[in-house]
């Protein structure tokens, strides 16, 4: 495979993004003319900008710089689907024009110079390189508190992701094809890419400020993607439910021989243990069946996302 000067479609999700989109285009122009000019990817490279169905100008600012330069093409998505939606349209598209896709956010938060590394792995074998944070100082503490909290409580709940890897990253068309196979529609890309498997590597780069602009992912948002994440690819929380139904069972024993030691002492008044005894064995009872009742959830759930079982990366037929 062609591993020196891949056409390269740099993929770029854009929501709300007018204010920052004429920036980004100064900074985009000069690195890719940088990287033509240094046979890192090839001259057919482009900049795949996707309209993630904005309410503001971003689609004809969009359209005024395919205008300028046929190297920034546009895409333009018919309803807002979110950030991890539009992100996997460019893929796709990348998928059939190109070598390698590289994904960015809009504001340039993820320093465009990681580029050159990035490359630099592909070249030496990797599918897929994940563009890291080493460092978040220059975001607010806000900021950097729910997402650093996010990787942990993801990795807690079962997830496999890169810690402080975000959307930045280096797919190579295999890896593409690869994600392509997973057909579900609760994205949550971090999650998926991992599972693809071939060789992979780690290219880190500073977290800029956001150009212009504000963060298309208020705490609501952040939320719900977390909650996405989790229960789109753990049945932990699942299992947890059957754990817990299990500690109460056993201590319902541990109440029975509490009461029953009270009733013979006389500590109580007619009716007590009965009640007691009743309420902790039936809620144990109940708990522990609703997880049983989540593991077979967990398997429909599991089943019905079509994942595929296994992606080949070589056969020696030839
Ligand atoms: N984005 C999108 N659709 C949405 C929300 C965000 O395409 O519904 C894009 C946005 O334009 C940006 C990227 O996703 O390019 C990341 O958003 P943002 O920079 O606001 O997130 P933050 O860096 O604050 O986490
Ligand atoms: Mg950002």
């Amino acid at each position: 495979m062609k591993r020196n000067n891949p056409v390269l479609n740099l993929v770029i999700p854009c929501y709300n993004e007018e204010s920052a989109l004429p920036y980004t285009e100064k900074v985009l122009t000069k690195k890719m003319a940088e990287l033509i000019e240094n046979n890192q990817i090839s001259k057919n490279s482009k900049v795949i900008l996707v309209d993630d169905g904005s309410k503001d100008k971003t689609w004809n600012t969009i359209m005024d710089m395919h205008e300028n330069d046929a190297m920034y093409i546009g895409i333009k998505l018919a309803h807002n689907k979110g950030h991890q939606n539009a992100l996997l349209a460019g893929l796709m598209y990348a998928k059939d024009h190109a070598d390698i896709a590289i994904s960015m956010d809009a504001d340039l938060q993820d320093d465009v110079n990681v580029i050159d590394d990035m490359l630099e792995k592909y070249r030496s074998g990797c599918e897929i390189v994940y563009g890291v944070r080493s460092s978040r100082t220059k975001d607010t503490f806000f900021k950097r508190f729910t997402a650093e909290g996010f990787y942990r409580f993801m990795s807690l709940m079962g997830v496999d992701i890169v810690f402080n890897h975000a959307d930045c990253r280096l797919m190579s068309k295999v890896a593409l094809e690869g994600l392509a196979e997973y057909r579900e529609v609760n994205l949550f890309l971090r999650g998926i890419v991992p599972g693809i498997g071939y060789q992979t590597g780690i290219s880190y780069y500073e977290r800029n400020e956001r150009v212009a602009g504000s963060s298309k992912y208020p705490l609501k948002k952040m939320l719900s993607f977390a909650i996405d994440g989790i229960t789109s690819f753990s049945v932990k929380p699942l299992r947890m439910i059957a754990v817990i139904g299990f500690i109460i069972l056993l201590l319902s024993f541990l109440v029975l021989l509490y009461s029953l030691i009270m009733k013979l002492i006389g500590n109580t008044v007619s009716g007590w243990t009965f009640i007691v005894c009743s309420i902790w064995l039936i809620g144990g009872i109940q708990t522990l069946c609703l997880g049983i009742i989540g593991e077979y959830i967990g398997k429909i759930y599991n089943e019905t996302k079509h994942r595929p079982r296994y992606i080949i990366e070589t056969i020696t037929d030839k």
